[in-house]
């Protein structure tokens, strides 16, 4: 039986070394902020940008709050990034997405000053993070490193299959792990004998959004399997990519759903308010 990634406990650590990096600046008169907006009424938004304002109090992040109409126009919503981008004491800035049909999401995402991206979906922090660069990595990518690493898993000389290559998850994934030493395979909906390819892998990083993809003949032993998704099934229940009851019987190590990937985005988005604040203070 594999040993359990505990994501809640591993995300809990890493918000309070936020908190001591923060209570740091404190003491050197810097407050790290973050600014989050949200457009619209969407109920799961609203739940994540509450989260994320509760995680910004945990760790003594001040947070700045918009919640603007559905019918804002994108150039509404340009003018408030402009006016968060000029404010000093505003040190990165989220917008949740998916944002209302009508405004261009893209359009948003490039305003926004890349050493404000908090989320690291800037193409220019996505270019650092290709060139193994980047202060400001994407939350959920960086977070599935930090579990393998605090695992005690050695990710340099390991062969590494991804599955997967969206740009927020999969393709990012790969490129940390790449910076880490891992040798990396990426599987697509075009991969052949994608369950070939899994075997091979020591790290399988799971990031499909289909439930239970990845079943128990698809892993090798001793594997550390990493599960991004988040599937929310018909009872209502959330489910990974991964047959958790299948593959725990030959991994290693793995994490579940929910209680791992999950939590580790929003510790990664308060680590990187900290860089950011910390860039922009010059320290
Ligand atoms: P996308 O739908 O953008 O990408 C899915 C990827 O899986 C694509 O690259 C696709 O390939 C590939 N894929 C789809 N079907 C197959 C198949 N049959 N065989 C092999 N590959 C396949 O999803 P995301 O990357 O945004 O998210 C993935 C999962 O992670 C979702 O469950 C999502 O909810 C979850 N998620 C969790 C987060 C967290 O905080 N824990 C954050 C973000 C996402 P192709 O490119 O060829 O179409």
């Amino acid at each position: 039986m594999a040993n359990i990634i505990d994501g809640k406990l591993i995300s809990t650590e890493i918000k309070d070394e936020v908190k001591a990096k923060a209570d740091e600046l404190k003491a050197k008169g810097i407050e790290p902020c973050l600014a989050v907006v949200l457009v619209g009424e969407d109920p799961a938004s609203q739940v994540y940008v509450r989260n994320k304002k509760r995680a910004c109090e945990y760790c003594g992040i001040k947070s700045l709050s918009y919640e603007l109409k559905e019918d804002t126009t994108e150039e509404e919503l340009l003018a408030l990034i402009d006016k968060l981008n000029a404010d000093k004491d505003c040190n990165g800035i989220l917008v949740q997405l998916p944002l209302p049909k009508h405004i261009d999401e893209n359009k948003i995402l490039l305003r926004i000053l890349p050493e404000k991206d908090v989320d690291g979906f800037h193409p220019y922090n996505v270019g650092l993070l290709s060139i193994g660069n980047a202060d400001l990595k994407a939350c959920t990518p960086a977070g599935c490193i930090e579990l393998i690493k605090r695992s005690g898993v050695d990710i340099t000389g390991k062969r590494c299959v991804v599955v997967g290559r969206s740009n927020i998850v999969g393709k990012p994934v790969g490129m940390l792990l790449l910076s880490e030493n891992g040798t990396v395979t990426t599987c697509h909906s075009r991969t052949k004998d994608i369950a070939e390819v899994c075997r091979q892998a020591e790290i399988l990083v799971a990031a499909v959004g289909i439930p239970k993809f990845i079943k128990g003949d698809m892993v090798s032993e001793g594997v550390t399997v990493i599960d991004v998704g988040i599937n929310r099934l018909e009872n209502g229940k959330l489910c990974g990519d991964v047959d958790f009851e299948e593959v725990s019987e030959k991994a290693a190590y793995i994490t579940p759903v929910p209680g791992g990937v999950g939590p580790m985005t929003i510790a990664m988005l308060m680590n990187n308010c900290v860089i950011a604040c910390k860039k922009q203070n010059n320290i």
